[in-house]
């Protein structure tokens, strides 16, 4: 079937101050973005609580995440994300709804992006102040749509059964779109979020079978981590596929990590992302001599932060562990009373000891030196 969808122009993100660059659109890598969950307002008065976000930011980097968005709902949050912003090389996303003074007040920072819809600041003066002030630094836009915030004409048709809903979501965006166009500014992307699969494959096909805007993809409102997972691999994987989508947020009722996380293995599986650490691990059962979950939950964000190109098996037991993890660069496996770590399917180490903590304790120190030798 012909590919009828436009290839997005390139907007570039960060580079601003000490933040890194991206690209987006165009034939660039697609970028895994993730949302802070707390206030930030602490920042201003306290050190420590700057010191430990930067930190948090910098696992998040490691784990693979490109871009944070911070919810900017205050002037108190807008200064915090400013002070945040000086600090990290991660480009930072300001999210605003309505008061345009927060974004000017972001924009005296190395914030890289804006998430802002004109529609919601009102007058066209404050829209311009906002694009003057974005292109004056260098800083991007994302127009933001989602289905509880259709303009009053768009929900009446849709009431009336005259579009779907997903139509309405890409008549909004490109609406929204038209405005920035009118100012002659095409440094912003355009995110169009429903919690359903499907309203969010249809939106967004449609708005990429009309207009070359990069898109944000992301399923909104998407759920606890399994439910919200399963929606976000669905609509992406088929979004992806179709090569619409320039950067991921997997939105969950979970952590950055787990979403950035997530991200990682969709783009991975979709082979939009190489390199890294894959982890393959065995469910478990009755023939089980190693705690592969606990294993698993204590080595999985070490793991995926390295920047090594292996594959890592983590296998219960000897019946089916170097066996089925033969392909794997390194792997681990109980084995009765004792854990077997294996190279390519051949046993380089036997740790053997009766007390099941100390066990554990020597196989993961085993288990990192031959990590550290690959
Ligand atoms: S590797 Fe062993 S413990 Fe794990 S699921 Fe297979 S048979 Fe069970």
């Amino acid at each position: 079937m012909k590919n009828t969808f436009l290839k997005p122009r390139q907007v570039s993100v960060g580079g601003i101050g000490n933040v890194t660059k991206l690209v987006m659109g165009g034939d660039s890598p697609i970028t895994i973005q993730t949302m802070w969950k707390e206030g930030i307002v602490p920042v201003l008065n306290s050190e420590q609580a700057l010191i430990s976000i930067i930190e948090q930011i910098q696992k998040l980097q490691g784990l693979g995440c490109d871009i944070i968005r911070f919810a900017v709902p205050d002037m108190a949050s807008a200064e915090a994300l400013c002070k945040i912003s000086q600090r990290t090389t991660m480009p930072l996303v300001a999210d605003i709804h309505f008061d345009y003074k927060l974004a000017l007040r972001c924009l005296e920072g190395n914030v890289a992006k804006i998430r802002i819809n004109p529609g919601n600041i009102g007058e066209r003066k404050k829209v311009e102040a906002v694009v003057n002030a974005c292109r004056e630094k260098g800083a991007a836009i994302r127009i933001g749509v989602n289905t509880g915030s259709f303009p009053k004409d768009i929900v009446e048709k849709v009431e009336k059964g005259l579009i779907s809903r997903a139509e309405g979501l890409a008549e909004t965006a490109a609406r929204e779109a038209g405005v920035f166009d009118e100012l002659n500014f095409d440094q912003f992307l355009v995110s169009m979020k429903a919690s359903s699969v499907k309203e969010t494959i249809d939106a967004n096909e449609a708005f990429a079978s009309k207009y070359a805007i990069p898109l944000h993809i992301g399923v909104t409102e998407a759920g606890p981590l399994i439910g919200g997972l399963v929606k976000s691999t669905l609509a992406f994987s088929h979004l992806l596929t179709e090569g619409i989508g320039s950067t991921i947020r997997v939105s969950l009722s979970s952590s950055p990590e787990n979403e950035v996380i997530a991200g990682k293995e969709i783009l991975t599986e979709c082979g939009l992302r190489q390199g890294g650490v894959r982890i393959i691990s065995c469910p478990r059962c009755g023939r089980n001599g190693f705690d592969v979950h606990g294993f698993v939950d204590r080595w999985q964000s070490d793991l995926l932060s390295m920047k090594k190109d292996i594959t890592v098996a983590v296998m219960g037991c000897v019946v089916n562990g170097p066996g089925e993890g033969k392909h794997a660069d390194l792997g681990i496996c109980g084995a009765g009373d004792s854990v077997l770590i294996f190279k390519k399917g051949e046993i380089v180490r036997t740790i053997r000891e009766e007390n099941t903590q100390i066990l554990s304790q020597n196989a993961d120190i085993a288990f990192r030196e031959e990590l550290e030798s690959l």
